[in-house]
């Protein structure tokens, strides 16, 4: 088979969320964002696998993406969407009992006229300028908003994965302001704030990227092992090129594997001649441009060629492989392609 290997590792994911729930207080609930597929992984797998591991309320971006979710979840489970309530909405945010944050008067008037009664949660501005209403459109609606029963009040930081950032006391001390004594539950965090410390809780957190093994959470497990398969190998003479505008030339006689996997495959490009492939711990360097369907590693120390090596595993995480090529974990997640077999290890089914 010429497809590499992604092994989903739910066992390590349902422990992630355990150990970041139990960086808060019992009166705070931990929730979980499966956005974007569940990072990547698959949003159905990992939304189900995290509710066996205690999860009860689910994040998403879209409300197709809740819609994906709510059909794996069934009815129970609370499901906010990020993107809050936009035209085209209405039926599947009523038909699946998503719950939109809204963002500005505009969706809160849409969903107020739309669904008289319906869920809804408050998404506010505190400095990040994406999404959320900023002070004086809160101060305007609130009154209104808040004789709904918003089922959350949120907004996102900035800067939390970089503790000494002052912007994040400045957003803290702004949720404050506009949230203090509205009696409803309040929500700040997500992966970073949960790690900055309780003052950042509130009610409910809503960890991402630690639960799929990323930075900023250190203690987390792996989730992801991705093994590619050799193609075929070759002997080069010295002087020989390897790739596409032969950017790398052999300075002795060298083995290289070709291995199957490409940019096509969220291996990306600027990967080319930085990062490894490991075989048993030994590390093998990615050699010359990574190619659509193909990446080319210099395998001359090993004894043999191997019939597959990892990319992604124990040895290389989804932050190393990132830093490798000038990225983020959470890109390198979001980006492993369609084309791999995907096999979820402890899942129920
Ligand atoms: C993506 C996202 C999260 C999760 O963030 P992580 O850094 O992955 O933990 C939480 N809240 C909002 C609003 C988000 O967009």
């Amino acid at each position: 088979m010429a497809t590499g290997s992604l092994n989903i590792n739910l066992d390590a994911l349902k422990r992630n969320w355990a150990a970041l729930d139990a960086k808060s207080g019992s009166g705070v609930e931990t929730g979980a964002v499966v956005k974007a597929n569940g990072y990547g992984l698959g949003s159905g797998r990992v939304a189900r696998a995290l509710a066996e591991a205690g999860a009860r309320k689910f994040f998403v971006a879209t409300a197709e993406e809740g819609a994906a979710v709510r059909e794996v979840l069934g009815r129970g489970p609370e499901i906010f969407v990020f993107s809050g309530h936009m035209s085209g909405d209405t039926d599947m945010i009523n038909d699946l009992d998503l719950i939109p944050m809204l963002n500005s008067v505009d969706q809160l008037t849409r969903h107020f006229e739309a669904l008289p009664g319906a869920g809804f949660g408050i998404q506010l501005d505190t400095g990040m300028n994406r999404l959320g209403m900023e002070m004086a459109e809160w101060a305007a609606v609130a009154e209104i908003a808040l004789a709904a029963g918003p089922r959350l009040v949120m907004s996102h930081l900035a800067c939390a994965d970089e503790p000494g950032h002052p912007q994040n006391q400045q957003q803290l001390d702004a949720f404050h302001a506009m949230t203090d004594g509205i009696g409803a539950p309040r929500s700040l965090s997500a992966t970073g704030g949960i790690l900055l410390g309780p003052d950042y809780h509130f009610d409910v957190t809503r960890p991402g990227v630690g639960l799929y093994g990323g930075l900023p959470f250190e203690a987390a497990e792996p989730v992801v092992n991705l093994a590619l398969p050799v193609v075929q190998s070759r002997e080069l003479e010295q002087g020989e090129s390897v790739g596409y505008s032969a950017t790398w030339i052999a300075e002795e006689n060298s083995v290289i594997a070709t291995m199957s996997g490409g940019y096509a495959d969220g291996l990306i490009r600027a990967m080319s001649g930085r990062g490894h492939l490991f075989f048993e711990g030994i590390p093998c360097p990615i050699v010359g441009r990574v190619s659509m369907d193909l990446i080319t590693v210099d395998v001359t120390h090993l004894n043999t060629v191997p019939r597959a090596l990892d990319i992604l595993g124990p040895e290389q995480t989804v932050d190393d492989l990132a830093d490798a090529a000038g990225t983020i974990g959470y890109e390198i997640l979001t980006s492993l392609g369609n084309r791999y077999k995907r096999r979820y290890i402890g899942d129920m089914g």
